[in-house]
């Protein structure tokens, strides 16, 4: 028997092997397509923080971003390093919420190079812009890297039955606790107040005579050289999903579309893509992460009958899924996150440490409840 079973092997449920191992806990590691074959091996791996005026999600993601700044560094130095970003606003809205950010925030900014920015379009220098040291890992290294500890099985998960204090996946593998980090793939649990929307990315990797010394993020990321390569990505796609629609994602057409807006920042010359990495992100209703365990909805509605009617409950007055918790919802910064909020779920499995209702799962299911009534 396994102590932590974990389903999908993106940087959640990777970062989460990390901390059992720590724990020198027994784990096994499910995917369906292998290692970081999700969102995580389309994302540039960037860690940043969240350029916004305020808002719990941008505390959280400051948060992280020192967080994880400091443990891929330590951890897994040779898969980090740091690179210089220049965050670009896209529009007057954006510009403003920079000039805010530079206000308020206790993270160090730099000066932007000018003469590097004299080099740009007049697109990129029409809007506000901030520069600061920042990082970008390995998305697939650093994935394999944390989860090395664990037993990996390439296997779609299809099955939970939770019998005689055990979970059995599968009807063949066995597990005291199961987290579920399944991205925005099909879920292996149905609860109507988890919803999990994908938004579909690509990231090209290109050859190209332009020398770029920094990480720009404007209407796409565009990453330093290196020895003549530098990848080009963003998330733009909210319709097209690999298991519900009918015809298969247009390579070609993602390509142009990221070439351009690349060459609205950036004039890239001699140009030519040596890879494609597509997958999906995935995002919340209120777009924070959701980490915790999972509140069994029809027997809670069964014992606190006036949720619906907006009384208030406490959390330990609801039912949940024994011993089974999900961490999802990292949208656009699940490398950032990812680290950050496995601890927290690993302290409060094994060390009962609370977890913040901001990022709870019964968060979204009072919510969910509240509008029943
Ligand atoms: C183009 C692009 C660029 C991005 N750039 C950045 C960036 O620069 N910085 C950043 O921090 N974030 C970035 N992101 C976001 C980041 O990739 C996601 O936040 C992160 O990958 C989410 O990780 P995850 O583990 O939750 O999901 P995923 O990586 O999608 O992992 C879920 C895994 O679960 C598996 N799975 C699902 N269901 C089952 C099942 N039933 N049985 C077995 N396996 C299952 C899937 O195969 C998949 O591998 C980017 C995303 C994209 C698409």
């Amino acid at each position: 028997m396994y102590d932590i079973a974990i389903v999908g092997a993106g940087v959640n449920g990777c970062s989460m092997a990390y901390e059992f191992s720590l724990e020198n806990k027994k784990v096994i590691i499910f995917d369906m397509d292998g290692i970081s074959s999700g969102g995580s091996g389309a994302a540039g791996a960037f860690i940043s923080p969240k350029f916004s005026k305020t808002g719990d999600l941008k505390e959280l993601l400051n948060k992280a971003f020192s967080y994880s700044m400091e443990y891929y560094e330590k951890n897994f130095p040779t898969l980090f390093k740091k690179s210089r970003l220049i965050h670009i606003a896209k529009d007057e809205d954006s510009s403003k919420n920079i000039n805010e950010y530079k206000k308020s925030t206790k993270l160090e900014l730099l000066n932007t190079p000018k003469d590097f920015m004299s080099g740009l379009s007049e697109y990129a220098n029409s809007y506000e812009n901030i520069c600061m040291e920042t990082a970008v890992v390995n998305a697939k290294s650093i994935c394999s890297a944390m989860s090395k500890g664990a037993k990996h099985i390439k296997e779609k998960v299809d099955t939970l039955i939770y019998d005689d204090g055990q979970w059995i996946i599968n009807d063949v593998y066995v597990a005291k606790h199961v987290i579920l980090s399944t991205g925005a793939y099909k879920s292996v649990i149905d609860e109507p107040y988890i919803k999990i929307r994908g938004i579909w990315g690509h990231r090209i990797d290109v050859k190209t005579s332009t020398d770029n010394p920094y990480t720009i993020h404007q209407d796409v990321s565009i990453s330093k050289s290196e020895n003549g390569e530098l990848a080009i990505g963003a998330t733009h796609d909210v319709h097209y999903h690999p298991q519900t629609s009918n015809k298969a994602y247009d390579i070609e057409n993602g390509r142009v579309e990221l070439l351009n807006k690349a060459r609205k920042t950036i004039d890239l010359e001699d140009l030519e893509v040596i890879k494609d990495y597509t997958g999906l992100r995935s995002g919340s209703s209120d777009y924070m992460p959701i980490v915790g365990r999972v509140v069994l909805s029809r027997e809670t509605l069964r014992s606190c009958k006036n949720i619906t009617n907006g009384k208030k409950y406490s959390a330990d007055d609801f039912t949940y899924y024994p011993n089974l918790y999900i961490l999802n919802g990292s949208a656009g910064y699940g490398f950032v996150l990812a680290p950050y909020l496995a601890k927290q779920l690993k302290d409060f499995i094994l060390y009962a440490k609370d977890i913040d209702e901001a990022i709870s799962p019964v968060r979204l299911f009072v919510r969910w409840a509240k509008r029943l009534g």
